[in-house]
């Protein structure tokens, strides 16, 4: 589903070129749970905003669910980005002013449905999050975890191919860290195909597959799923 082959990505600062990636190839199927891991300044959030369209790489091509990216116009980035991808912060960026049901129904405003369906499947996805109960409180009114939960309902809203959470247990403790991990646990059980990005050991060794960054490169590829 998603295709990396031989991605750069260089950042001008003035005379000086930092290169954020350096010749990525890089693939991952559908229904995989893949932990990006890399110390900082590896390039992990440049490699997440390159996957999730919200970048363009120097060089090199990427391919998802078969369409060449670079070929496609902004329009359809755009709808891509609305609908094939749910992104999943560190900071949550959750809109204060309104309640964990209207943060998750706003992905589905932008993708014009009506407001009795949004409000129903905006319903179910803070219910898969175990939220259910908490439908009408305001994210002040909510712990860390209970915000990046909403975080991921509002991710899930649009029934995504792709969740991309980058760090999103960073800002979190242990215990709430946890929760997290195994509600992306839960997801991909049900079939979501799941890219976390972490500079945490043990959050990345929860997934199926680690995908080992540093400075700009992959440095190891190991698949978890045979090791007991
Ligand atoms: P990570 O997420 O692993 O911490 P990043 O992808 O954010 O790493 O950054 C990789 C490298 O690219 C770092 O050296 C960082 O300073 C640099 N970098 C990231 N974004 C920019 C930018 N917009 N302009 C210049 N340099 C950047
Ligand atoms: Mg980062």
């Amino acid at each position: 589903m998603i295709e990396l082959y031989n991605i750069s990505k260089i950042y001008k600062m003035g005379d000086n070129e930092v290169y954020a990636l350096n010749g990525v190839t890089l693939k991952i199927q559908k229904n995989e749970f893949v932990a990006i891991l890399g110390p900082s300044g590896s390039g992990k959030s440049t490699l997440m905003n390159i996957i999730g369209c919200l970048d363009t790489p120097t060089s090199g091509s990427y391919i998802l669910d078969g369409n060449e990216v670079s070929k496609l116009s902004d329009n359809q980035l755009a709808e891509i980005r609305n609908s094939k991808i749910g992104f999943v912060f560190q900071q949550f960026n959750l809109i204060p002013q309104l309640t964990a049901l209207e943060n998750v129904e706003l992905p589905l405003i932008y993708q014009g449905v009506s407001a009795s369906k949004r409000h129903k499947l905006a319903k179910e996805a803070l219910e898969k999050v175990g939220l259910g109960d908490r439908l009408h409180h305001r994210p002040r009114q909510l712990s860390g975890g209970q915000q990046q939960r909403v975080a991921i309902a509002r991710a899930l809203v649009t029934s995504p191919s792709i969740i991309l959470a980058d760090e999103p247990t960073g800002n979190l403790d242990s215990k709430s860290g946890s929760e997290i991990m195994q509600i992306f646990k839960q997801l991909h059980s049900q079939g979501s195909t799941i890219v976390l990005i972490t500079h945490d050991n043990n959050i990345a060794s929860q997934a199926k597959r680690i995908v080992r960054i540093h400075d700009g490169q992959i440095v190891e590829d190991t698949c978890l799923t045979y090791i007991f």
